[in-house]
């Protein structure tokens, strides 16, 4: 075994040669990395031993929690036999094969295949190919176009961060890309005005028919959402929103696609995000809870309406990645997969931890700052208001919730924050004292807030 190398200097050296995902590494280096060395259940340490609460799961991903013995030794045991082989032209390996079997066991009678990826974002890219390969194959060659959200969140890949619709990323780099077309999101909050959260789902599902018909229905291939805008904010959408939108897209003819990437694997308190809501879709994106982050990978689940196509119209789909069913990650994603069953994860978070949390966090909403305290199951947006009778907000949304975000992180939890919005996401595991904790911690940083700003 590998002696660990020296920790002290870390910071340094990552600052030298290390460039981060969604980071201003001026910034950065400016005030040193933090670097995590382990885990244990829902806490995290420092190389300088400082414990923080993680309420964020990793990246909404390590939803049986850390440290889990039985996930590493799947992982070494499946070194030991395969460490690797492709899934490309008629192979297969056992766990790739038997964790497809095993995905589709949970997610219901129409979505029976998976094609796998190596993240959230590649799972992106290979339905945005699917999308226009199933109606080409049906002799549909004009429908190409597709309908995304704005402040949605898909990935970083090209296609990926051309579907989301967030401006920052489309600044970057000359996106969206020809063909993505994008309308609001059911932020009832910040943009429902005057009308009831109800009438506002509708009126904002009502802008992809609006965008349909503005197209045409014969170019338009598909649509996409996640259940719940995970880093637009964690926007729950009104209880009105998904029944419409999934009407539309039938009868409009075009595939519904749903980004299960966060609310996959039990996060909702069902096993899928669809599920919850109650919408079938024909392509469904996943990554993350899938293995609970311990090793990457991520897939599609294709319905029997777009496989059934590509089976017996397309021929070859020139599309997949030389790791796509790792069957190391596949190996991991299956023990993690029978954790979630044998703790029995998602009746936990749909009838005890969640609805704790759910009390718990809705709590907040008497605090002064606090405009809306949301929640479904182990995913909660906090909005932060100016005035809450009003729904004003801050003048510098970014600011504020960076100042919560920073005085929670120096106190030991770790919050995400988008713009004004407090964003929480713990591991399925965690316990009701440890709730307490986030929420004890998390009170502190907006009393912080309360005596800092106007
Ligand atoms: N889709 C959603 C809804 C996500 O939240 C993310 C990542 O946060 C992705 C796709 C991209 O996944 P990845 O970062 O694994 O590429």
């Amino acid at each position: 075994m590998n002696e660990k190398p020296a920790l002290s200097n870390l910071a340094a050296i990552d600052a030298a040669h290390h460039l981060h995902p969604f980071s201003d590494m001026k910034e950065l280096n400016a005030r040193g990395t933090r670097v995590i060395e382990r885990g244990e259940g829902v806490f995290i340490y420092d190389t300088s031993g400082k414990r923080y609460l993680d309420a964020f799961a990793g990246l909404w991903c390590v939803n049986v929690g850390y440290g889990r013995k039985s996930i590493a030794e799947a992982a070494y045991r499946q070194m030991q036999d395969l460490p690797y082989y492709n899934t490309f032209f008629g192979t297969t390996t056992p766990p790739a094969t038997l964790l497809a079997q095993k995905i589709a066991s949970h997610a219901g009678e129409r979505l029976k295949r998976v094609f796998f990826t190596n993240s959230g974002s590649e799972a992106t890219d290979t339905w945005f190919r699917m999308a226009r390969v199933y109606w080409k194959a049906l002799g549909k060659t004009e429908k190409t176009q597709v309908i995304a959200r704005r402040n949605g969140y898909h990935g970083s890949t090209v296609a990926g961060a051309s579907l989301g619709g967030m401006k920052l990323m489309h600044e970057q780099g000359n996106l969206p890309i020809e063909g993505i077309h994008h309308i609001g999101q059911p932020y009832w909050y910040a943009e429902g005005g005057d009308l009831s959260p109800a009438e506002f789902g509708l009126k904002v599902a009502g802008e992809l028919e609006a965008k349909i018909d503005e197209l045409g229905e014969d170019r338009v291939a598909a649509f996409v959402a996640e259940p719940i805008q995970g880093a637009g904010g964690v926007i729950i959408p009104p209880e009105t929103y998904w029944p419409e939108i999934a009407r539309i897209c039938k009868a409009r003819n075009v595939l519904l696609v749903v980004d299960e990437v966060i609310c996959g694997f039990g996060r909702l308190g069902a096993w899928f995000g669809h599920q919850y809501y109650g919408v079938e879709p024909d392509l469904a994106p996943i990554a993350k809870g899938l293995s609970s982050g311990y090793l990457p990978i991520g897939g599609v689940l294709v319905s029997d309406r777009v496989a059934d196509v590509m089976v017996d119209e397309l021929g070859d789909f020139y599309h997949g990645f030389t790791y796509s069913g790792h069957p190391v990650s596949a190996a991991a994603a299956l023990e993690n997969i029978r954790i979630i069953e044998e703790e029995g994860l998602v009746a936990r978070v749909r009838d005890d931890i969640g609805p704790y949390f759910a009390a718990a966090w809705k709590s907040l909403e008497d605090h002064e700052v606090v405009g809306q305290a949301e929640s479904v199951g182990l995913i909660g947006g906090l909005q932060l208001a100016a005035d809450k009778a009003t729904r004003r907000r801050y003048r510098k949304p970014d600011d504020i919730g960076t100042l919560v975000r920073n005085h929670c992180v120096e106190n030991g939890l770790i919050m995400r924050a988008t713009g004004d919005r407090m964003l929480a996401s713990p591991a399925l595991t965690i316990s009701r004292s440890e709730i307490d904790e986030v929420i004890g911690k998390l009170r502190n940083a907006l009393d912080h807030l309360r005596d800092t700003v106007e």
